[in-house]
């Protein structure tokens, strides 16, 4: 791998834990994390020209198109604090948006150094999250088999009962789930037609995803 760049794109399932995979990444080689999703709600909440057109898009169920996706990344890597390199997290989500990508770093002279998959069972994921357990009164999280309250379904710090998010109930985590597979698909055989694919087994315990996820990088 090259030492003195680093340009990732990370790909997983919700409830893979690719969040922080590229959290600790992006401090690992000091390059910015940029996240789309995150850069739409500054600008919504920053009242940006963007800003204003994405709320209004979002308001009328409209999806975001491509084209501002791209320009908004386009803008992004651009700064100075990727000069050497970062780690894209949710884009890009389709085909047009990978070749748009690939033109913007062109045009840069650059390339990706890989595309980083985070692979999980569907059924793992669906026992880890629809095991969660939050207390609406304190906020404080815990889980049916990793991380049990100590009485019951009561909160440890304010003894509220707990309940279960709408994101975490079984039927929702499966349709996002399979939401993903039919949009991730495409953009996996794109990038390993490309030579960048590199999937990674996500473990139940973090060190060991990361262990891995190092493993893996180093072989580049
Ligand atoms: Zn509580």
């Amino acid at each position: 791998m090259k030492t003195n760049s680093f340009r990732l794109v990370l790909l997983g399932a919700p409830g893979a834990g690719k969040g922080t995979q590229a959290e600790r990444l992006a401090e690992k080689f000091s390059v910015p994390q940029i996240s789309t999703g995150v850069i739409l709600r500054a600008a919504i909440e920053a009242g940006t020209p963007l800003g204003l057109k994405v709320k209004e898009l979002i308001e009328n169920g409209k999806l975001v198109s491509d084209e501002d996706v791209v320009a908004i990344v386009g803008q992004r890597i651009a700064e100075k604090d990727c000069e050497n390199g970062f780690i894209l997290d949710g884009f890009p989500r389709t085909i047009p948006q990978a070749e748009a990508l690939e033109n913007l770093l062109e045009e840069r002279g650059l390339t990706l150094d890989a595309v980083l998959s985070i692979e999980v069972n569907d059924s793992d994921i669906v026992s880890r999250m629809s095991g969660r357990r939050v207390c609406k009164k304190c906020g404080a999280s815990y889980h049916v088999v990793y991380k049990r309250p100590r009485n019951g379904n009561l909160c440890d710090n304010c003894s509220s009962e707990l309940t279960i998010r709408e994101d975490d109930k079984v039927e929702v985590v499966m349709g996002r789930l399979e939401a993903y597979h039919k949009q991730t698909a495409p953009l996996k055989e794109y990038y390993a037609a490309k030579g960048l694919l590199v999937a990674v087994e996500g473990k139940e315990e973090l060190s060991e995803t990361s262990a891995a996820v190092d493993e893996a990088l180093e072989n580049l």
